[in-house]
């Protein structure tokens, strides 16, 4: 991590702006580089993730890391985050006060980063990103002009990949195929 990245990952261990601080085992702030040109944006962190302290290790988590390496990348290459830091219990999706809370944590990763493409994985970081109602069977693999934090980036969703998972060959191959667009984007001008 960058000096100031791993200065905000510091502060934000200690975070306790809503009740996911009274139920998780550590923050699961991001990893990867600091300086990547692609930044993936998930939803929050589930159970393996909340143990290990770092987002996607899970089965979704190794699927996604094939899915980078696919086009050619590494996980080392790029950054993963999520939308809130820490394991809403049971896994159900994060509570609108929460999301709001954790929001300026992915703001200033954004203003560290500054990456030029943002792939959103899933419905919920999707929606929630673009501020939209559409769903991500009929936005994923688009182009949207994205600025947030002061970041002008191209964001563009996916399939989550724990719905891959569950969803088999379709699902895998539209991603596959979102992700030779991200390539062809982060290959661009
Ligand atoms: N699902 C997510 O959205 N994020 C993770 O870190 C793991 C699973």
């Amino acid at each position: 991590m960058s000096g100031v990245l791993t200065e905000v990952a510091t502060d934000a261990a200690g975070c306790r702006a809503c009740r996911l601080a009274e139920t998780r085992s550590q923050v699961v702030f991001g990893v990867g580089d600091p300086g990547a040109d692609l930044m993936f944006v998930g939803e929050g962190p589930g159970e393996q993730e909340d143990l290990r302290g770092e987002p996607f290790v899970g089965r979704a988590g190794k699927l996604l890391t094939q899915l980078i390496e696919g086009i050619g990348l590494s996980r080392e290459q790029v950054y993963i985050a999520n939308v809130v830091k820490c394991r809403p219990p049971g896994n159900r999706d994060p509570h609108p006060d929460e999301i709001a809370a954790c929001s300026p944590w992915l703001d200033r990763q954004l203003e560290i980063i500054r990456p030029r493409v943002i792939v959103t994985l899933g419905n919920f970081a999707t929606k929630l990103l673009l501020d939209t109602k559409d769903g991500i069977t009929k936005l994923r693999g688009q182009r949207f002009a994205y600025t947030r934090a002061g970041v002008d980036a191209t964001l563009i969703p996916t399939f989550h990949p724990s719905a891959v998972l569950r969803g088999g060959g379709r699902p895998l191959a539209e991603t596959r195929a979102d992700f030779v667009i991200v390539k062809r984007v982060l290959s661009g001008p």
